[in-house]
């Protein structure tokens, strides 16, 4: 072969790469597990109907990332932010709806696996909600039924607190001592069962390993982890161990990467622990004690923090790892997207926004991943076990 050929063949073969992962993300239904952005609708009053030049997602983004099936994540934290954790969980819900209704041409609320598909055809993005903790319950299987009525499709069975009825993984791993029980109680188990019974995914993210192995001994339906990566390569405490991995595969679930710079890279979660240990107060002192002013001093330490990470932030690459490395120990089947855009401090470089899903194909027709598959991994997987839990 003349050389000079040689460059010309890698560039055809290059276009011709990209034109491949252009179509499958565009014929793929392509469903992200986990967004936050409600948060931001709900407290700041941000309206997403236009394109934003802050936050991570909006209808205009969502198209340019070829993004079809969203779950919203419905969440408040370890306080009330009103009069009761599930007023604040209808809150959230009551913005998604109005949100909704202001731009009918573009969403459509989704309560079942049937109606996801036509959403898709008429080119609207297909809107579903998640609650992101069992303390928006309040103990009560009536405020869980209510839920669902207002469209829940998943519940997480702790956010990074716990309840009286489930122990979280925050707790299992942090704060052990201060747990009165571990895993879930007759009445956790009670929860699982309704789920199961009403058709709401039970979502085994953010829950302590005892808590996970209830919930799937429990339940009788396929499980969702809505937002976690893989221990083995970045072992933190909100990420999947193999053998909770095997035990999804094995109930036929599926598990939901997401793309947290500290929950995918082990050098990142790393130095954010050094920092975190006693490397900040030993800064902040010495910033106090060259500025004399603690305003002063806090912008400066937040500048030193920013510059230290921004450093360390991982690749698409890296992310593309998570979902190889379950691919390699259970298959194509149990694997997912979940990001948790709006929700973290720090994405990988390049995906900064939901513009940026079509990267990760790009990235798995790169590796030599087969149409089939990446249907699976982009939305596939997810839409089996929305089948399997609510049709
Ligand atoms: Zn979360």
């Amino acid at each position: 072969m003349k050389k000079a050929l040689v460059p010309l063949l890698l560039f055809v073969s290059f276009i011709s790469a990209a034109q491949s992962a252009k179509t499958i993300h565009r014929k793929a239904i392509v469903v992200d597990t986990h967004n936050d952005v409600l948060s931001s609708l709900t407290l700041k009053g941000i309206d997403i109907s236009h394109r934003q030049t802050q936050g991570q997602s909006d209808l205009d983004r969502w198209k340019e990332g070829g993004l079809d099936v969203q779950f919203f994540s419905i969440w408040t934290g370890e306080k009330p932010r009103g009069k009761s954790f599930y007023l604040d969980a209808n809150e959230e819900i009551d913005s998604l709806k109005r949100l909704i209704l202001r731009n009918y041409n573009r969403m459509a609320e989704i309560t079942s696996y049937r109606s996801v598909k036509r959403a898709v055809k008429k080119n609207k993005l297909a809107c579903l909600m998640g609650v992101e903790g069992g303390h928006m319950i309040e103990n009560d299987l009536a405020n869980l039924n209510a839920l669902y009525l207002r469209g829940m499709r998943y519940l997480t069975l702790t956010w990074n607190n716990s309840t009286s009825w489930a122990s979280s993984a925050m707790d299992e791993t942090e704060h052990p001592g201060d747990l009165k029980q571990k895993g879930l109680t007759e009445f956790g188990k009670q929860v699982v069962r309704k789920l199961n019974e009403l058709g709401v995914m039970v979502d085994v993210s953010h829950v302590g390993e005892q808590t996970f192995y209830d919930a799937i001994a429990t339940t009788t339906k396929p499980v969702l982890a809505s937002h976690s990566s893989v221990w083995a390569l970045c072992p933190v405490f909100r990420n999947l161990k193999d053998d909770q991995i095997k035990a999804v595969a094995r109930n036929k679930g599926v598990i939901c990467i997401n793309f947290y710079s500290g929950f995918i890279s082990k050098a990142y979660a790393q130095r954010q622990e050094q920092i975190d240990g006693n490397e900040r107060k030993r800064i902040q002192d010495s910033l106090f004690a060259i500025t004399k002013d603690s305003a002063q001093m806090r912008r400066q330490w937040r500048e030193y923090y920013r510059t230290e990470m921004e450093k360390l932030r991982p690749s698409i690459a890296d992310v593309v790892d998570h979902i190889d490395y379950i691919v390699k120990l259970v298959g194509d089947s149990y694997v997912g997207l979940g990001s948790d855009f709006d929700g973290v401090s720090s994405l990988p470089v390049g995906l900064d926004d939901v513009t940026t899903y079509p990267k990760i194909t790009a990235e798995l027709v790169r590796r030599g991943y087969s149409k089939k598959s990446i249907k699976r991994i982009l939305g596939g997987n997810v839409l089996r076990v929305m089948k399997a839990n609510f049709n």
